[in-house]
């Protein structure tokens, strides 16, 4: 294994000489999605540049997550929103939707909200160096707090997070306007038994008198050899 890793970088050397340092990326753990890295050749940098359909993404790479897997997720939500919307953006990372949304379908306002201070702190430098701050508020905190003081003011909201994500869906349906609006609801779901979180994510909002319609649903990409990432698009409204 070594050996081949070895390979690799002398690869890597050879093609790009210009390098400054080559990482390998073991997955992400825990609460903060954090990545686990290894430095193979240089010095561990202390953010890097990645581009992605015209936007730049700034983070730090040996602490906050950008899950490639998901790029065409991003560019196929941005596709979807409209001029006149106003956006939550539950867990905005380091602006992995809202910055695309904001530079590719520049609504009215996204409220991008993020509990962890790292990647808050290149949320706030993404929004500068997109130059969409008169579209997206930042807002350092729990999506559950937030919610609450942005008061019903959502055409569409975003749900990036995978763990336990429709237990947050009582906190994105009181974001919605009255005249109702459409949540991305992300979430892992056993092979096999994809179809359940439609169900589970209706029936709550059901139960908090809610009227909700399935939009879509799909598989994202695979997880783990026995989970899958999905998402689904319910419309819902205050009954
Ligand atoms: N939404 C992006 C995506 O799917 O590519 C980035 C998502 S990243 C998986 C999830 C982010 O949610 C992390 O940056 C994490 O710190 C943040 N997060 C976790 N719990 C949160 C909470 N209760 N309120 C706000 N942000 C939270």
């Amino acid at each position: 294994e070594s050996s081949d890793v070895e390979e690799t970088v002398r690869r890597i050397l050879k093609s790009h000489p210009n390098v400054k340092a080559i990482l390998r990326y073991w997955g992400i753990e825990g609460e903060y999605r954090r990545p686990r890295i290894e430095v193979l050749w240089g010095a561990t940098p202390d953010s890097i540049v990645y581009c992605e359909y015209g936007v730049e993404f700034e983070l730090d790479p040996a602490s906050l997550m950008f899950c490639l897997g998901n790029k065409f997720e991003r560019i196929r939500t941005a596709a979807m929103v409209r001029s006149w919307e106003v956006v939550v953006d539950m867990f905005a990372g380091v602006g992995q939707f809202s910055i695309p949304i904001a530079y590719h379908a520049r609504p009215k306002k996204i409220h991008a909200i993020e509990i962890n201070p790292d990647a808050y702190g290149f949320l706030v430098k993404n929004i500068e160096r997109n130059r969409v701050s008169e579209i997206v508020v930042p807002h350092l905190g729990d999506c559950r707090e937030v919610a609450k003081q942005i008061g019903q003011v959502a055409d569409r909201v975003i749900m990036g997070y995978l763990h336990n994500t429709v237990s947050f869906l009582p906190y994105a349906l009181d974001t919605l306007s009255s005249a109702g609006g459409i949540i991305h609801l992300h979430s892992l779901a056993v092979r096999g038994r994809e179809g359940e979180l439609a169900a589970k994510a209706i029936s709550t909002a059901e139960r908090l008198g809610y009227k909700a319609r399935l939009l879509g649903q799909r598989v994202i990409k695979s997880y783990s050899p026995s989970k899958l990432h999905v998402a689904i698009e319910l419309f819902a409204i205050k009954q």
